[in-house]
């Protein structure tokens, strides 16, 4: 078997999102810029996005990784949980 890149192991990754509900609920008001930097670039899958002062997050492709929650230390990222039964990331590939 020929070995696979990380891009080819996350293109064979599948999702259950949860439409409803986010498992990961971030503070859109927190303005540290430092903690914001890390979190935007601690992320694989780049759910995380600062712009205009303002940081966004969709939880639509989390790697369920947990990054965000340890370096966040409960301030950017408000609260942290698994998705619901189901739902979320299914790994195919190691
Ligand atoms: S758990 Fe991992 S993949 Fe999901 S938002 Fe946090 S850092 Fe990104």
């Amino acid at each position: 078997m020929a070995k696979m890149s990380v891009d080819d192991k996350l293109g064979v990754i599948k999702f259950m999102t949860d439409e409803h509900e986010s498992h990961i609920e971030i503070n859109e008001d927190y303005h540290d810029e430092a903690e914001i930097h890390r979190l935007v670039m601690a992320c694989p899958a780049e759910l995380y996005k600062y712009t205009d002062g303002k940081l966004i997050f969709n939880h639509e492709g989390c790697l369920e990784c947990g990054t965000c929650r340890v370096i966040s230390g409960g301030k950017g990222v408000k609260s942290w949980k698994h998705p619901k039964g189901a739902m979320g990331v299914e790994y195919h590939q190691g």
